[in-house]
Formats: structure tokens, sequence, C-alpha cells
């Protein structure tokens, strides 16, 4: 066998660099949703197989180097968090939240061709590349100030195209806000209208792991009535590579698969090849810091974003946050400050989310060049032009 070369001087310093800048940026890491604490080293030794989990987790295959049987583990742990019904439901482990929402949608039109698919102004902006790539009629409803589904616009607009079955992709912790969409409210308006034939897609990239620990959860998930639910898992458990889960109604599922003799198992998942040290990283996750572990985590993350909240209105930023979310909303800073924290924003809003990496210290730091920066005027904020007109 070919030896592959040593790396040069040069190429081993540039390495060293981007090591180095990465590290950095770890400690200031506070806007978006990855938790940065985990340790899979113990399963380092898996980097050195092929492994692919092409096909269906729950059908044997020709191609043997898979870790299916640890992606069904983790497919029982995430139907269980989700109340999902123990025989009828079906999953696997997804390359990320995308990817299960795209499957949730896929699913819900292969049901419903003749669908509307209703999401809110606050969705995921990957929503609008899905609806395009799948070629569904689709219509945005309103969101009310704080994220949350406009129900007013939702039962008008369903009550205009009565005659076609509705898709409502709901956010269950949307990514700016930290909104659930009411699915109890969502399910009166089709009872109401008297629709029998509708599909309900739960995406729930973070707060599908943050609902299942706390106190008073609202109702968001296949025990209020979802077909299907996309949770990220490189989000709230933590991976070095992205994944996520999608859980659906198996009769949906059973719509779609197809056997296919070149890998001697059934076509049910979007990809082809697909990732095999992902489901063993969730699962390695589960059971080292397990349920009890993580409701403990949530509920410090939970103190920690209170005490942003705190912090960040003791210096009139206007901070607020969902009750059962870790995301932060206040006034966007200057351009210096949300580059350095790398604070996602939009239009004049930033949020902060209290991912388990994150505490009192940096939030006191944040506050700390908060207060030491003048406060912006909107004229000196240096937004680009597309989110300028937005405001
Ligand atoms: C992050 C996020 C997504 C996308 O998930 P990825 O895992 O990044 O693909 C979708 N919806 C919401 C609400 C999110 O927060």
């Amino acid at each position: 066998m070919r030896k592959p070369k040593h790396l040069s001087r040069e190429d081993q310093e540039k390495l060293d660099t981007l090591t180095r800048n990465l590290e950095k940026e770890l400690e200031h890491f506070i806007g978006y949703p990855c938790n940065t604490l985990f340790d899979y080293s113990a399963l380092y030794h898996f980097l050195k197989l092929p492994l692919n989990n092409i096909g269906d987790p729950f059908v044997p295959t020709n191609y043997h180097i898979n870790t299916h049987e640890f992606e069904r583990e983790v497919i029982e742990i995430f139907k269980k968090l989700t109340n999902a019904p123990k025989k009828s439901t079906w999953g696997y482990v997804t390359n990320g939240g995308t990817e299960g929402n795209l499957y949730g949608i896929f699913l819900a039109r292969e049901m419903f061709p003749d669908c509307m698919v209703y999401y809110s102004e606050d969705s995921h902006y990957s929503v609008n590349k899905i609806l395009r790539c799948l070629h569904v009629r689709n219509i945005m409803i309103k969101s009310n100030p704080d994220g949350t589904m406009n129900l007013d616009d939702l039962r008008e607009t369903i009550k205009i195209h009565r005659d076609v079955p509705p898709v409502i992709f709901a956010n269950i912790g949307s990514t700016m806000k930290g909104a659930c969409d009411d699915l109890l409210g969502i399910q009166k308006i089709l009872k109401d209208l008297a629709i029998k034939r509708h599909y309900i897609h739960a995406d729930a990239a973070l707060s599908g792991m943050i609902l299942p620990f706390v106190d008073k959860a609202p109702a968001w998930d296949f025990d209020a009535g979802i077909d299907s639910v996309s949770i990220s898992g490189h989000k709230m458990v933590g991976s070095p590579l992205p994944c996520g889960v999608v859980l659906a109604k198996k009769e949906y599922v059973d719509r779609i698969a197809c056997g296919v003799e070149y890998v001697g198992t059934l076509d049910t998942t979007i990809m082809g090849s697909r990732n095999g040290l992902t489901p063993l990283f969730l699962w390695y996750a589960f059971r080292t810091i397990g349920l009890e572990g993580f409701h403990e985590i949530i509920q410090s993350c939970m103190n920690v974003a209170a005490y942003a909240e705190t912090k960040l209105n003791a210096l009139n930023r206007h901070a607020w946050k969902h009750p059962n979310s870790l995301t932060v909303v206040f006034d966007r800073p200057s351009p210096t400050l949300v580059s350095k924290w790398q604070l996602a924003s939009k239009g004049s809003i930033s949020h902060l989310i209290a991912m388990p990496h994150v505490t009192c210290e940096n939030i006191d730091e944040l506050a700390e060049d908060l207060a030491g920066e003048k406060q912006d005027t909107r004229k000196n904020r240096n937004y680009p032009s597309t989110v300028r007109r937005s405001l």
C-alpha cells in the first residue's frame, strides 16, 4: 500500500494556526446553539474504519461496516423523549436538523401531493429551500412579535385553501427567538374547519432536546398530534460532526420505502451513504450523561439564561426569553461585539444561547463589553443593506 507522505512544515504550521485560532474563537462562542462540551475520545479508533450506515437502520444490509445497532438505540431514546408510539414510529440519524425537516415535508408531500405547506416568518431559513426542492405549494404565515406563528393569519389562510390538505411546519423553538408554535391552537383550527386530511411536522432542532427536560413544557411532541419531528444532534447533545434525528409515523415511511438490490436493503432515508460515526457519538453521550444528567444540564443552562436576561436588562438592552428557552434576545450591539461573541443577529436584535459551555463569567464579560461600548445609533450600525431595508 502507498504510504501517505508527511505534511510539509508549512502545511503543519498552517494546521497549527488553525487549531490556535479555533481555540481562541471557542472562548467567545455564545451566539449559536452548539454545545462544545463533549469528549468522544473513547471512540476515536472508529475513525480508522469506512463506517457507512447506508440504508434503513432497521433492515439488514449487505454493507456490514455499519453502526445500525447503535443508531436503532439512539432512535429508541428519542422516541421516548418525544412520546412517540413505540410500534408505529420510525426514524434515523440524519446529517442535521435541515435533513430532518426535508424528510418531514417529503413524507407529507408523498402522502398529500396536492398539499399546501404553511410555515411562519420565523421558520429556519432552510425551509424555503426545502419547499423549492420539493416543489410543493406553500404560504408563509405572519409571526407574532414574540416569534410564534400568528394563528389568526393561519386560520384565515387555511380557510381560503380548504380544498387542499394543509401541512403545518411548526417551529418548536424558533431559530432567532426560541418560540414554540401553539400546536394545540393549530389542532383547534383544523378541527374547527373540519379538515381531516392534514400533516404536522415539528422543527424541534434545539428545543427537542430541551423540552423533555423542563417541568412545564408546552404540548410539542407526538402526544400533541405531530406526524414527524426533526431534532439536531450537534446542538444540545453536542457532536464534532453535524447530525440529528428524524422521527415519523411508520405508515408514511412505508409509502416511500423501496427495495434496492445493490445494497440489499430498503431505501427509506434521504441520503444514500450515511454517517456511521454520529450515531455512535449520540449513543455515547446518552450512555455516559444519561437522561438524569441532561436534566441537570438543562436546568443549569436555564439558570445561566435567566442570569443573562437580568444582567443585560440592567444595561437597558431589552433582553427577554421564552419560559422554556435558552435563547436570550436583546438589542443588537455594535458589529465589533457581534463578531467577537459570534452573536447571531437579525435586523435590530441579536441573541445569545445559554448552551452548556456558556458560563455566568462569559455573561459578565459580555456585559462588560456592552457597558464599555458606546450605545450605537442605528445610523452607524453596519448592517448589510438587505437587513437594513427590513428594519
Ligand atoms: C438549527 C436549526 C435548524 C437547522 O438545523 P441544522 O442541524 O443546522 O441543519 C432548523 N430549524 C431550527 C429551528 C434550527 O434552530
